[in-house]
């Protein structure tokens, strides 16, 4: 069967500085897109007034120029404001949207636990209703109620992705109190206006898809295909964390260059057996998620060394 070969998108929120993390999703998504002839847009998600900064998309964009990876289009997220209103118009005319009053605290003293460790929505609030003159009026934190449905569903990695949206996490908030627009509507709508085909993201994002895929069905969106990949970790006393904000970039790009980065990226990714610099164009030629490991893998940063513990 020929397959189109559709749209990738990259869409890192502008909340801080690039990390490996972050440059091991773009390198993924990147060849993921180029190796099948994808078109593939880079979206900046700028949308949390408290903690995006444009600084930080600039210099998000400058590192991933910096590491050889190149974009059809770059999309800021704010830019999207009218398709996310009118979205929440389409789920205000549903009867679906309502304002919730419910503090963090009545969350954090009366909610289960959600899978991502935060808490789940009891509902408290469904049945409330927006203002007589529309959701824009409301000064509250507005919900969308999810159908109580089991969704069972793999990625295409074949990872479980299993879930009741509804019971794991309930209704998300879709617009927040400081008029933000959340995280999952933002993604869905513009995922959509984009045509994106192909959602390429780290297995940190895998318990959100699900809920996605829900919001999707109830505002007549397709579902693109998902996939979820291995994540970069650093030990922390004797735990694993995801890698993050430990590596500043600047000490990094100070220490290593491009083809060094991308090198043990590779290793990393098992897409390469030794540690050897390369080029993202020299890893696209032989590319296929067949040779990518599942397996998260440990990398340890004391400045100037980036080092990957192979023993996984
Ligand atoms: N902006 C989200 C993040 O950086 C990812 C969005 C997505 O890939 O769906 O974690």
């Amino acid at each position: 069967m020929n397959e189109a070969p559709g749209v990738g998108r990259f869409a890192p929120s502008t909340t801080g500085h690039a990390h490996p993390g972050t440059l091991l999703a773009a390198l993924l998504c990147w060849l993921d897109a180029r190796s099948r002839g994808a078109r593939i847009l880079l979206r900046l998600e700028d949308l949390d007034p408290d903690r995006c900064r444009p600084e930080f998309a600039a210099s998000i964009r400058d590192d991933l120029e910096w590491l050889g990876v190149d974009w059809d289009e770059v999309i800021l997220q704010s830019d999207q404001r009218s398709d996310h209103e009118a979205a929440l118009d389409q789920l205000a005319e549903a009867g679906t949207l309502y304002p919730c009053r419910c503090s963090r605290k009545d969350l954090r003293d009366h909610a289960e636990r959600a899978p991502d460790g935060g808490h789940r929505y009891p509902g408290t609030c469904r049945g409330r209703s927006l203002p007589e003159d529309g959701w824009r009026k409301s000064s509250e934190p507005l919900r969308m109620w999810l159908p109580d449905i089991e969704l069972s569903l793999r990625d295409e990695s074949g990872l479980d992705l299993s879930q009741n949206p509804s019971a794991a996490f309930g209704d998300p908030v879709v617009r927040r109190r400081d008029g933000a627009i959340a995280y999952h509507l933002a993604t869905v709508v513009d995922d959509a206006s984009a045509s994106v085909t192909r959602v390429v993201r780290g297995r940190d994002l895998a318990t959100t898809t699900a809920t996605q895929i829900l919001i999707q069905q109830q505002l007549g969106l397709p579902t693109p295909n998902y996939r979820h990949h291995f994540l970069l970790m650093e030990q922390r006393g004797n735990k694993l964390a995801k890698l993050h904000g430990a590596v500043d970039t600047t000490l990094l790009r100070a220490a290593m260059s491009a083809p060094s980065l991308v090198g043990l990226l590779a290793q990393a990714a098992t897409l390469r057996p030794t540690n050897t610099p390369t080029t993202p164009t020299e890893i696209l030629q032989d590319f296929t998620w067949q040779r990518v490991t599942p397996n998260d893998q440990i990398l340890t940063w004391t400045p100037p060394h980036l080092t990957l513990h192979r023993d996984r």
